[in-house]
């Protein structure tokens, strides 16, 4: 199926934009849902967190404590690579499976850390950047969650840069300061038209070649 991988900073609007994906038809799979389902209670990926990083690193809920995780992941590259290879595997089993029961005109892969991590640029026929500035990445996700500003910081400083997403996109979605959710709405519209009608020529393209 026809695919693209929708990315950007943290705060930059990805979910607002994959939500209307979805309204519209379009099947989307958010990585980042899937990675806190398998980290929450009973998640798939608990044990062997467990296993790895000691009873420490699960709250008395069950649930991974993201607190201390994030502490020690950021601190050390080396812990961050011993999360990722927990839970990146589980993450592509639950990718290839609601890939596979897909319904939709096509595919939308929400990848917060697409540009970071390399796997997902062939995965994909499209790269998708929702493009903001610091500044307003900041100020939404300070009203949207209880984390300081100087935990948002080290997320941010963490994330590739606006110029690093913006040279591998194939699209942009600009969605900075001055950006009202109507424009976005449409510019978010215009694209999935687009999308519809590459997903449907690769279809006939299929068809036609046999
Ligand atoms: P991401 O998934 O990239 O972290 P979200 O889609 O959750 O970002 O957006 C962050 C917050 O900013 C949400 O509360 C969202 O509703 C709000 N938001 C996003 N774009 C706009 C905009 N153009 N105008 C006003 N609020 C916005």
């Amino acid at each position: 199926m026809f695919s693209i991988g929708l990315t950007g900073g943290i705060g930059s609007g990805k979910s607002k934009v994959a939500e209307w994906l979805a309204e519209w038809g379009a099947s989307v799979i958010d990585t980042d849902q899937i990675a806190h389902a398998l980290t929450a209670p009973g998640g798939a990926a608990i044990e062997p967190l467990r296993a790895m990083f000691g009873a420490a690193s699960i709250g008395p809920d069950g649930a991974l404590d993201r607190g201390w995780m994030r502490e020690r992941a950021f601190a050390d590259p080396a812990v961050r690579r011993q999360l990722e290879s927990v839970l990146h595997p589980l993450i592509d089993l639950a990718v290839r499976r609601q890939a596979e029961r897909a319904q939709g005109g096509y595919l939308v892969f929400v990848v917060p850390l697409l540009v970071e991590s390399g796997r997902w640029r062939d995965r994909v026929d499209r790269i998708c950047v929702v493009d903001c500035d610091p500044a307003t990445q900041m100020d939404r996700v300070q009203a949207r969650s209880g984390l300081t500003r100087a935990t948002i910081e080290r997320i941010m400083s963490a994330q590739a840069s606006r110029a690093d997403r913006l040279a591998v996109a194939d699209d942009v979605i600009v969605n900075d300061g001055s950006t009202d959710l109507d424009t976005l709405y449409r510019r978010v519209l215009q694209l999935h038209q687009d999308w519809n009608a590459c997903a449907s020529r690769s279809v006939n393209g299929r068809t036609t070649h046999g």
